[in-house]
Order: structure tokens, then C-alpha cells, then sequence
């Protein structure tokens, strides 16, 4: 049985003190029920945040790493920084990786192996843009980007990760993808883990849902029988908001 997972993925928003404001006001919010809560914050408050998650039930992650551990690479932080930073978790190939800094199928698998390489879990975004979806090439783009990233893996790490659809579409437009197209994708990409890793890892792997995912559309997307949770951009920047969607109704 997957366990359900909640993610928030606060982009480039909120300083360290209202971070860790934010993040204190989930923590108080929860009850024993509610499903696996992660937050990610920008770099600059991933410390701060998971030192004042110490002993609450949320986790934290990074929103992107570098694929080595340390050295000359201006800008960018390491697993082994996310970790010593208080993170479990990372998100790899998020959208505005892949179409805003040109991150590629290949550099995202050199993070995903070197997340599982230093203790993180990676939670690997795909998805495929409109005009794709429109050229009726939504599964063969998803497919692409889901061998490329979980290839070198084995099936125990493969079924440890989580895997995100994100259609680049929903990303912050307000335009949720239908219960139907969710699940259509979310079904073949168990399917494709079950053929490349075996039906264990592809039973175990947790499919996230994100996109325009908001309080009134939570329990649709939850009800689908392949999505184990969702990946929240605008609607867990506020506590009312994000902790609705955690207890899955508006
Ligand atoms: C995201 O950034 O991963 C995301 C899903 O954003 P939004 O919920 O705002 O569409």
C-alpha cells in the first residue's frame, strides 16, 4: 500500500523567517491521519526550516541539485549540502528546470543518480508542454523523460523515488488537467516502470499529480486509483490553502 504524499514546492517565494513562519503553521495544522507532508523552500531557507521542523511531521527538500558533490560550480549546491542542510528530499526536472534553465533528460538522470547517492529521495518531475499534447505526443514525451531518468536505477531505488507529472500546461495556469488525463498518464507510467524495473517497483513508486492543483480540485485528482499524491506550486504558499489539499477536499 502507498502511503499518500503531499509536496509543496515554494519556487522562488518566501524568505527564511516567513518560511519557517509557514512551514511552523503546517506543522501546528496537522493531525495524526494526514498523509506524508513535504515542503520545499529556496536554498536560502532550507536550514532554518528543517531545523525548525526537527521532531514535526514534515519533511523538507531542495528544489534542484548539482550532480556532483562538491567543486568549481558557481551558483549550485550539492546532495551532500541538501543533506547537511536538514533535506530528505529533492525535486529533479521540475518544468522550470527543464524549459526555463534548459536542463535535459540527460543531465536530470546525473542528479537523480547522484541524489540516490547521498541519502536523498528524489522526486523526479515530467510532463509534456501543450503544443506537445496538442500533437497527440503526450505519452511517447513522458515515456521519454520517465526511461531516460529511472534507466540506471535499480528497481529497489526506483521504487524508493517518486515520480511527478507535471503537464507543463498546468503549471501555474490555472488549467488542471481532467481526473481522465491524469489518470491515463499516471497508468502508463506505472506500466512503464512494471516493463523496465519489474511490477514490484512499478506497484511501489509513488505518482504525483501537479498542476493547478488547488482546494476544490484536490479530491478528484486523490480519488484516482494511480495518483498517490500531488506536487503543489501556488496553493501551499498559504497554510488554509495547502492544508486543505493535505486533508483532500476544498
Ligand atoms: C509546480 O510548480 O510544481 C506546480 C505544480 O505549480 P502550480 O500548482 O502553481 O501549478
Amino acid at each position: 500500500m502507498r502511503k499518500q504524499l503531499i509536496a509543496g514546492n515554494w519556487k522562488m517565494y518566501k524568505t527564511i523567517s516567513a518560511g519557517v513562519a509557514l512551514a511552523r503553521e503546517i506543522a501546528d495544522g496537522l493531525r495524526p491521519a494526514d498523509p506524508e507532508v513535504i515542503v520545499f523552500p529556496p536554498a536560502t531557507a532550507l536550514a532554518a526550516v528543517s531545523a525548525a521542523m526537527k521532531g514535526a511531521a514534515v519533511e523538507v527538500g531542495g528544489q534542484n541539485m548539482h550532480f556532483a558533490r562538491e567543486g568549481a560550480f558557481t551558483g549550485e549546491v550539492s546532495a551532500l549540502m541538501l543533506k547537511d542542510a536538514g533535506c530528505t528530499h529533492v525535486l529533479l526536472g521540475h518544468s522550470e528546470r527543464r524549459h526555463v534553465f534548459g536542463e535535459d533528460d540527460e543531465l536530470i538522470a546525473k542528479k537523480v543518480r547522484a541524489a540516490l547517492d547521498g541519502g536523498l529521495v528524489p522526486v523526479v518531475c515530467v510532463g509534456e508542454t501543450l503544443p506537445e499534447r496538442e500533437g497527440r505526443r503526450t505519452l511517447e514525451v513522458v515515456e521519454r523523460q520517465v526511461e531516460r531518468a529511472l534507466r540506471p536505477l535499480s528497481a529497489d531505488e526506483v521504487g524508493r523515488l517518486a515520480v511527478a507529472y507535471e503537464p507543463v500546461w498546468a503549471i501555474g495556469t490555472g488549467q488542471v488537467a481532467t481526473p481522465e488525463q491524469a489518470q491515463e498518464v499516471h497508468a502508463f507510467i506505472r506500466g512503464r516502470i512494471a516493463v523496465s524495473h519489474g511490477e514490484p517497483a512499478g506497484g511501489a513508486t509513488r505518482l504525483l499529480y501537479g498542476g493547478s492543483v488547488k482546494p476544490d480540485n484536490i479530491a478528484g485528482l486523490l480519488a484516482l486509483q494511480d495518483v498517490d499524491g500531488v506536487l503543489v506550486g501556488g496553493a501551499c504558499w498559504a497554510r488554509a490553502s495547502f492544508l486543505k489539499i493535505v486533508r483532500g477536499r476544498g
